[in-house]
């Protein structure tokens, strides 16, 4: 993906877990230059999409040249947006773009406590957040969410309300993504989940999404592909080289280059570090974290590696990027519940975990599993082909023959950033994704 941060930023909220406060004060003084920010989007030779900051801070014919160049390269556009900004124009101009609309929000009322400042007056914030997401769609433009989750709207007493604005986000043709805040300074920490709150939360939304929700809400789907063999998922799941994050490319409104910005959580931004040979600056974290034990941070010996690798960098525990996530024990739980769920409507589905590292070709992807999840279903590899009878489960050797990866499914081909590997957001789904799963 391809992040063009042209209010830096700058923003009319600056909600309270924000991980861009660190970085605020260096990254907004820089001037705007969009002829130098055309000119960069060029030589990435990828469309871009608008981000923040608050991207509709910036002058509507700012706005309109970046949309426009997106449409112009692949017949659409995307933007993340807190949504409080949107006038007629913009809703003029997401029409003619095709543009796919990310608006951040934790749900309505108190859900969104902390996206809004934290001494704000303003009670009506969500409230015009909701109603503008409505008016999006009564004018059939493409939404999606980036949920965060923080004391506000992930604790058991909210579960309830939380759910209800899913299945109304549901009536309304909306999905999107559900990341747990990821703060790293510590006079704010307290509005974090904890990681048993975090893996209570993830564990019931999986029951809730997959059984009575259905759509591409992520990370869910991720998961289930994930351990189908199917897919690595969105960017937080496969290796990312810390100081030139494929899957976020950033550039700011000057022109200048970056890497995903929640690298800079010490205040400084990163250049996209290149020439660093096949294994950047960053991807050693890949090579260290299974031979370190958990206890010690790492993640040795957990059976969910090559589906998690360690989660995001950025999430790294004490805020180290060489750590894996702290939110090992949430990630956790996703796996392991849709796990359960997976092999009880199928017992004869064959997961990722079920496989010996002979049926990869990465040590660090799922992809190309082979042979496949369904080959003790599958009519063409197996003469009893069942979802749940035991004699169905023929010799494992044979399936391996006759389920020969297509050439689209190596392990490589999607592994690049969002050419790319999906960084999750919903029009940027935050890290989200601008492919498939917006179809609404
Ligand atoms: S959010 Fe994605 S691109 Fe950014 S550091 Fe994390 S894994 Fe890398
Ligand atoms: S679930 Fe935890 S231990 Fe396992 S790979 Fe992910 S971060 Fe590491």
């Amino acid at each position: 993906m391809l992040s063009v941060k042209i209010t830096n930023a700058l923003c009319n909220l600056q909600c309270a877990y924000c991980y861009e406060h660190v970085y605020r004060e260096r990254a907004n003084h820089r001037p705007l230059d969009l002829e130098a920010v055309l000119t960069q989007i060029e030589r990435e030779q990828t469309a871009p999409y608008l981000h923040g900051g608050e991207a509709l801070l910036a002058p509507l014919d700012v706005v309109e040249a970046i949309l426009a160049t997106s449409f112009e390269k692949i017949g659409h556009s995307s933007i993340q947006t807190n949504a409080t900004l949107i006038n007629e124009k913009h809703i003029e101009l997401f029409k003619l773009y095709k543009t796919q609309v990310g608006v951040s929000f934790d749900g309505p009322g108190e859900m969104s406590r902390y996206r809004i400042p934290v001494d704000s007056k303003d009670k009506h914030v969500a409230d015009l957040i909701w109603e503008n997401i409505k008016w999006l769609r009564r004018e059939g433009i493409q939404v999606g969410i980036i949920c965060v989750l923080t004391k506000a709207n992930g604790l058991p007493g909210q579960r309830e309300a939380f759910k209800q604005w899913i299945l109304e986000l549901k009536e309304l043709g909306i999905t999107g993504r559900m990341n747990p805040a990821e703060i790293d300074y510590p006079s704010i920490q307290k509005i974090a989940l904890t990681p048993e709150e975090l893996d209570d939360f993830y564990r019931d939304m999986t029951r809730f999404i997959l059984t009575e929700v259905g759509g591409d809400w992520l990370p869910y789907r991720d998961i289930v592909d994930s351990l189908l063999g199917l897919n690595q998922g969105t960017c937080s799941f496969a290796p990312c080289d810390y100081y030139n994050a494929g899957a976020e490319r950033v550039i700011l409104s000057d022109g200048s280059t970056a890497s995903c910005m929640k690298t800079s959580k010490t205040g400084h931004i990163y250049p996209r570090f290149q020439n660093a040979g096949d294994r950047g600056f960053g991807l050693i974290r890949y090579e260290i974290l299974p031979k370190i034990g958990q206890e010690l941070g790492g993640c040795k010996d957990c059976k969910y590696w090559r589906n998690c690798t360690g989660g995001c960098p950025a999430e790294g525990i004490d805020g180290d990027w060489r750590n894996r996530s702290r939110y090992c024990l949430g990630l956790r739980g996703l796996f392991e519940e849709t796990s359960r769920l997976l092999k009880m409507m199928l017992p004869n589905i064959e997961l990722t975990t079920d496989r010996e590292s002979e049926a990869f070709s990465d040590p660090n992807s799922v992809k190309g599993m082979n042979p496949d999840a369904f080959c003790f279903m599958s009519t063409l590899s197996n003469p009893r082909a069942s979802s749940w009878r035991q004699d169905a489960r023929v010799n494992l050797s044979h399936c391996r023959q006759t389920t020969q990866p297509l050439p689209s499914q190596s392990p490589s081909e999607d592994d690049c950033g969002h050419g790319d590997r999906q960084h999750g957001d919903r029009a940027h789904g935050d890290h989200g994704d601008h492919g498939d799963s917006w179809k609404v």
